[in-house]
């Protein structure tokens, strides 16, 4: 009995469910092989801590490149992938970093510890590295994008937060300048930084009630900039309503964690396709190589976005984590 459902439950087909919305019990796979559920948790339990205590023993690979934002100028568009969905921008002198996770693991915390997964790669940067931030947006609550021991290093007076609906109790507001929520199509400014929430497909609830939060896709506008930051979603036709006369000069889109949750996450040609509607030149990828969230290679997703763009492979802004992009 216990052989034949060890192979449903590895950290590799269930870790997804726990980090994006903490739903461990209503995965599909357990309704299918267990209709016990508890039944089931006790029976899978020693494959589970196997499983569980080899990812405690893994070591994190260093980050193939370093950025370096000392040294970005002020004027112009700057860009580093730190890892997962956390980029830092500077854009005209004014710093944003999306859902910050410097953390080596993500999850629910239990006491002292976090319950979750592990990241496959470093952050890029120390946290003690960064720059000043005037702005973090997050896109949505899920743990692997709203880390809250990495948001709470990151308070400050001085920084501001854009958040989607619903999400702003899960941060000690007081503590930073000012904590935008924003709703789809409203729009909120930030210094020079105007801030355009978007809805994206993919759905807000952290645990598993919580499902009134929003879920949030940004246009940054900062001067003659614009910058479309598509947070975690599937594929969506709603990036067509970005396109103007303006062009976008960067979007930094999702392209991981497809397979098999294409309901909830693009894949890299629909990723690629979603920035060609928002009239994108550049795309820079985001959530891959970080976190084992989903079955598809680590490397799948970079590869077959830049089969995705054909010849003008230098549409792909950034490949590896740490890179740095300027324009
Ligand atoms: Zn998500
Ligand atoms: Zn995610």
């Amino acid at each position: 009995m216990e052989s034949s459902i060890r192979p449903a439950f590895s950290l590799r087909s269930f870790s997804f469910e726990t980090i994006e919305a903490g739903i461990l019990v209503d995965h599909p796979q357990f309704r299918r092989r267990a209709p016990g559920t508890a039944r089931f948790l006790r029976q899978a339990a020693p494959a589970f801590f196997r499983e569980i205590s080899k990812d405690y023993s893994r070591e994190i690979l260093a980050s193939d490149f370093t950025p370096q934002p000392k040294l970005w100028k002020a004027e112009g568009l700057h860009a580093a992938w730190l890892g997962h969905t956390t980029v830092l921008l500077k854009v005209d002198g004014f710093t944003i970093l999306t859902d910050p996770v410097f953390s080596t693991r993500v999850g629910v915390a239990v006491g002292p510890l976090i319950v979750g997964i592990k990241r496959l790669v470093d952050v890029a940067l120390d946290r003690e590295d960064l720059p000043p931030i005037d702005l973090i947006l997050l896109s949505h609550a899920h743990m692997d994008h709203f880390d809250l021991a990495s948001l709470r290093t990151l308070e400050s007076p001085t920084t501001q937060i854009v958040t989607a609906a619903y999400t702003s109790d899960l941060l000690r507001v007081r503590r930073y300048a000012h904590v935008h929520e924003v709703r789809w199509n409203d729009s909120v400014t930030v210094g020079p930084a105007k801030i355009k929430a978007f809805q994206v497909q993919h759905w807000g609830a952290r645990m598993r009630g919580d499902t009134y939060r929003g879920y949030n896709g940004y246009l940054i506008e900062i001067g003659q900039r614009r910058i479309v930051f598509g947070g975690d979603t599937a594929y969506t036709e709603v990036f067509k309503s970005i396109k103007s006369s303006q062009p976008v000069d960067l979007a930094i889109m999702p392209i991981g964690a497809y397979d098999p949750w294409i309901r909830v996450h693009c894949n890299p040609e629909q990723a690629v396709q979603m920035a060609g509607h928002a009239g994108a030149e550049f795309i820079l990828p985001v959530h891959h190589q970080t976190f084992q969230l989903s079955r598809e290679p680590k490397f799948e997703p970079v590869e077959r976005a830049l089969a995705a763009v054909g010849s003008a492979t230098e549409r792909i802004c950034l490949r590896s984590i740490g890179q740095e992009f300027h324009l």
